[in-house]
């Protein structure tokens, strides 16, 4: 298996992903705040957070992805003090929470499924975890690292040695991050402490609230994204994904409350990703004039169009966006499909002259995800004089990974027993891509496959012939 290095926002430094144990990677995400729909912003972090899954599981790792759904807890300043997002939107659109919890959520996996964004392996709403809340900041108190004022239930940041791992930050710029909001929460006893749970809402009509040993309340969002990882994936986290505004508080928060509850290191690699930007700044639900996947469809902006805007650039760069830079990926990526649905199925699969740029494109993915560079073996490839057959199984192998659609679309297809055909043949090239690669399990798999669908496969010096094997 291939070292897989990216920036590290624990380490500071692009280092090799490590795991707990060899070969399996636990992966957790923070998923969406269900109280809108999702802005192209939110959505480029969640298309970098694909490929880095699928890159890894190119590179031979077996990941299990889980994505927690936050539909209570997250109040409109970090800072715990303001609103609780889900009511904002309940109120706004005359809905229950529950109603507008299942609706953005639907909407969310929508477009991530229109962006080719694999469904994670475990996807948990923050509402159906509240045991499991009670239980960790039961230990919390028992650990001394929780207190109870005003009738709410605090992380108490001052029994931490090191409270600012993940930023580094001075205390002092802390306080100014923490304050993005006027008010201040008078019952905190050190300004870092948090909300792990609220008993006192000051909304007296909230809706979401249940039973707890310090009376009915809901929890904070911090303590979601720690109960819920720990519940899927145990108390050792290879891998833990956002957006960057969400290294302070939150990640910085999750870290302290697991660590204190654990007792031991929790999580030892930290992927995240810049902001998608506008002239005027970064893209927000909450200043509600954002950017949606459906708004760039109605102007005729393919949502691949904008998963090819973003694989261009570097995530750990800020992206700004406008439709003049969306309408050069569009063209470009119009231009790509094109180039590949040409490709003529002649020659056979060539594995040696393949291999270098099999090679080049792992190599952009293991070296801090270089998705541009990615893409631009993609185009050597294209512009190569590898033969139309080998092209094509060197793409549809790539593809694995960027999802672009590149080889779905294909020539028109006249007959069914064509489409076999060329599904056929499309599998042989891609076992063969898989050989080339060293991916020996991956070729047995698609072996299996073809079996299953009655294709026998006999492979020689001059290649691989298939036939079909007799009905039984
Ligand atoms: P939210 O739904 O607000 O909880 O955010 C969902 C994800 O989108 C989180 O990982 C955020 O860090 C991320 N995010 C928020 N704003 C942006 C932005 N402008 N660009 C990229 N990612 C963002
Ligand atoms: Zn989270």
């Amino acid at each position: 298996m291939k070292d897989f290095s990216f920036y590290n926002t624990l380490s500071k430094k692009v280092e090799p992903l490590a795991s707990y144990e060899p070969g399996k990677i636990r992966m957790y995400t923070c998923g969406p705040t269900v109280y809108h729909f999702a802005h192209i912003g939110n959505l480029r972090t969640y298309i970098m957070e694909d490929v880095l899954v699928k890159a890894l599981r190119y590179a031979g790792y077996e990941v299990t992805r889980v994505m927690n759904i936050t539909d209570v807890g997250h109040l409109a300043s970090d800072a715990d003090t303001g609103e609780d997002k889900m009511l904002e939107g309940a109120r706004r659109e005359h809905k229950t929470v529950h109603e507008i919890a299942e609706f953005y959520r639907n909407a969310f996996f929508a477009d991530c499924e229109k962006l080719n964004i694999k469904y994670p392996d475990v996807v948990e709403k923050a509402t159906d975890c509240i045991v499991e809340y009670i239980e960790l900041i039961k230990t919390l108190f028992e650990r001394g690292f929780a207190y109870e004022a005003g009738g709410n239930v605090y992380f108490d940041t001052s029994k931490l040695a090191h409270y600012h791992v993940l930023t580094r930050h001075k205390s002092v710029e802390l306080f100014s991050a923490v304050r993005d909001d006027v008010e201040e929460d008078a019952n905190k006893r050190f300004k870092t402490d948090f909300v792990l749970w609220f008993t006192k809402s000051k909304f007296g009509e909230q809706e979401l609230r249940w039973e707890s040993p310090w009376g009915i309340g809901y929890p904070g969002w911090h303590i979601e994204c720690s109960a819920i990882s720990m519940k899927h994936l145990g108390g050792h986290l290879d891998l833990h994904c956002g957006g960057i505004d969400n290294i302070f508080p939150h990640h910085t928060n999750e870290i302290a409350q697991s660590e204190a509850a654990l007792g031991h290191v929790w999580c030892t690699h930290w992927f995240h990703v810049h902001h998608l930007t506008q002239k005027d700044g970064k893209m927000s639900k909450s200043k509600g004039d954002f950017l949606t996947l459906s708004l760039l469809e109605e102007k005729g902006y393919s949502p691949l169009a904008y998963r090819y805007f973003c694989l261009q650039s570097h995530y750990r760069k800020p992206l700004e966006f406008s439709f003049e830079a969306l309408e050069n990926a569009k063209s470009a990526y119009e231009k790509l499909m094109k180039r590949v649905s040409d490709l003529p199925d002649e020659g056979v699969f060539d594995e040696a002259i393949a291999a270098p740029y099999l090679q080049d494109f792992s190599t952009a993915l293991c070296n801090d995800l270089n998705t541009a560079k990615a893409l631009s073996v993609v185009y050597d490839v294209l512009k190569s004089d590898l033969s139309g057959m080998t092209k094509r199984a060197l793409v549809r192998q790539f593809d694995q990974v960027l999802s672009l659609g590149l080889t779905e679309t294909g020539k028109d297809i006249s007959s069914p027993d064509e489409a076999f055909s060329r599904l056929v043949e499309a599998k042989i090239a891609e076992r063969n891509a898989a050989r080339a690669a060293r991916d020996f399990n991956r070729a047995d798999i698609i072996r299996d496959e073809l079996i299953s669908l009655g294709v026998t496969l006999t492979d020689s010096r001059d290649g691989t012939a298939w036939n079909l094997s007799p009905k039984q």
